[in-house]
């Protein structure tokens, strides 16, 4: 059967990262997360007094991308993927909200986007791919056979992220949360370098209202369906 790439969309913290990484593992592709890849230049702006009262450092941030190498590797005993910043795990780090509050702003600009396009079209070469973002389908791969766009309520969104954190034994707190959530759109949505949007030909999924299983089968249909016609 002819490999393809599947370009998956939408809003922070609307699970597209779970549906990308189940899909992928049902099909047996590679997953890639390009949030992740955000964080991490978010992570090393942060571990490397990068971020200062007025904002992000630009000037020196972009004269240390050379000094940035993310790559990704399988957790031995889960299989999920970890993101490795310089060869360290840094899948936790990532995920706080220190590095959700800066992230946003580091992702609008284009000389780390031009960076993390290069790596990520690189990722996909071989096909058999499942990747997961805001500009997969728009910018980075265009012509990807399988565009999906996930939206739900930014309070569903907001409820959803503040539940995994307290699952993971952290401290949460919603209304931070749902600001964040707002705040990461309203960025996303308005920058000038490849904003979040929906492309032409991509399916919309509103999952406000349905279950993990739901949306996984959802999307494995869609799989079928589309490997099918190539
Ligand atoms: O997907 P996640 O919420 O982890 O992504 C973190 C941030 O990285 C997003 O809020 C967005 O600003 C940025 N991002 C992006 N383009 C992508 C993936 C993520 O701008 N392809």
């Amino acid at each position: 059967m002819k490999r393809i790439i599947i370009a998956i969309d939408g809003f922070s913290s609307c699970g597209k990262s779970t549906m990308a990484k189940s899909l992928a593992r049902n099909i047996g592709y590679l997953y890639f997360d390009s949030g992740a890849m955000y964080r991490a230049v978010a992570l090393f702006c942060l571990n490397n007094n990068l971020v200062n009262s007025d904002g992000i450092d630009v000037n020196n941030l972009r004269s240390r991308m050379n000094e940035i190498k993310i790559s990704f590797e399988a957790d031995p005993i889960t299989k999920n993927s970890i993101t490795l910043l310089n060869g360290k795990d840094v899948e936790k780090d990532i995920r706080s909200l220190e590095v959700s509050r800066i992230v946003s702003q580091i992702a609008a600009l284009d000389f780390v986007r031009a960076d993390m396009i290069e790596q990520q079209r690189c990722m996909g070469k071989a096909k058999g791919i499942v990747m997961d973002g805001r500009d997969i389908g728009t910018t980075v791969f265009p012509d990807a056979e399988m565009k999906v766009f996930v939206t739900a309520s930014a309070e569903v969104r907001a409820q959803r992220r503040y539940d995994e954190i307290i699952a993971r034994g952290d401290k949460a707190d919603y209304n931070e949360i749902l600001e964040n959530v707002q705040q990461r759109d309203h960025i996303d949505q308005t920058r000038e370098v490849s904003p979040l949007r929906k492309a032409d030909d991509a399916l919309l999924l509103d999952n406000s209202h349905m279950t993990r299983e739901e949306q996984e089968q959802w999307l494995l249909t869609l799989f079928k369906k589309i490997t099918e016609e190539c």
